[in-house]
């Protein structure tokens, strides 16, 4: 984008300055970043396109919010310190207001999870945004999904299937009331990272992965990179009372095993460390609910009440 880019950087993106580890920040053709002393880099990337994974008239701030926030679930899901991030911004317009509200947005969470936005490119054509973020790890100590073994718990550190209740509402295929519509906009533009959760898990969890494309597609990969099975106890699942109230029991069993966008971490615990978890849980430094168990073999089960359970197969509305 030629015209006013330079200016557009200079006043809502060249802020908050310093961050750790930052040399040099934005301004010349790098920036120059200090990984902290023995620690390991850990670097994920999302691209969020405008109509795609999210309405395109949605308030710019909450786009930013969404688009930060999603990718700090990436390095929470490995147990990961938010360090810095870069923005890649393609615009069709060189819309001020439209700036000024995402820049908001975007400094909002960067200062709440205390990660410095350290360069980025600006571009013209259709909307879409990219975010690289970069955390810092023990050496060796990362989440990683390889790590789970027959006889682990599974655990989820929240509510599940809120994401697509959103989504549902979002695409006008439900109706809800105005609290349950609010509960549900928030949820699905400010999804909570769990980063604090992650790095309490480093040294505890055997395996950890954010879900974002629903429990069973998540878990699988855990289940496919550990050479491993699973069973899940929907009876047992967190799902929160404003989804309970909305939907029938099956739908919201649906939503959170095939739906996606919850951001909360999946993982895997041996059981000589429970003890610990409930330690945290009590301390209520952590939120884990037991959903379920590692087995030998591959693939999941589902079951419910001990009755196996079909995810999709009872004829309500999907997506
Ligand atoms: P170059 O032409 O060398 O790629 P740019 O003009 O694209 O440089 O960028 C100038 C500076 O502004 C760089 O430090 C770059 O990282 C930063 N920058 C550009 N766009 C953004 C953005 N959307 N968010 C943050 N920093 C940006
Ligand atoms: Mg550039």
């Amino acid at each position: 984008m030629a015209v006013g880019e330079f200016e557009l950087i200079e006043e809502y993106f060249r802020q908050g300055g310093g961050g750790l580890g930052v040399a040099l920040g934005i301004g010349d053709d790098c920036a120059l970043l200090q990984v902290p002393a023995g620690r390991q880099l850990a670097v994920s990337m999302d691209t969020l396109v405008g109509g795609i994974h999210f309405p395109k008239n949605a308030d710019p701030e909450l786009i930013a919010e969404r688009a930060l926030r999603v990718n700090l679930s990436d390095l929470a899901a490995m147990g990961a310190e938010p360090l810095w991030f870069t923005l890649g911004l393609t615009l069709p317009e060189a819309d001020k207001q439209w700036i000024k509200g995402f820049s908001e947005g975007l400094f909002r969470v960067a200062n709440e999870y205390n990660i410095a936005l350290v360069g980025g490119d600006t571009t013209k054509g259709a909307l879409a945004m990219t975010i690289q973020v970069h955390g810092a790890v023990e050496p060796d100590k990362a989440l990683l999904r390889s790590g789970a073994r027959a006889g682990d718990l599974i655990f989820t550190t929240g509510c599940v299937g809120d994401g697509a209740g959103a989504l549902a509402v979002i695409k006008q295929e439900l109706e809800v009331g105005k609290s349950a519509f609010n509960y549900l906009m928030q949820h699905y533009y400010r999804p909570e990272p769990q980063i604090a959760a992650g790095s309490l898990l480093v040294g505890l969890a055997t395996s950890a992965i954010d879900i974002s494309d629903g429990l069973l597609a998540d878990l699988g990969h855990i289940c496919t990179e550990s050479g491993v099975g699973a069973e899940l106890r929907l009876e047992q699942l967190p799902l929160s009372d404003p989804l309970k109230k909305l939907v029938p029991r099956e739908q919201a069993f649906d939503w959170a095993l095939a739906g996606g966008d919850d951001y909360q971490l999946c993982f895997t615990l041996p059981k000589q460390n429970l003890p610990r978890l409930e330690q945290l849980i009590d301390q209520h430094k952590l939120e884990a609910h037991h959903v379920g168990e590692v087995v030998q073999g591959s693939g999941i089960t589902c079951l419910h009440k001990g009755e196996l359970f079909e995810v999709g197969s009872h004829g309500y509305q999907h997506f």
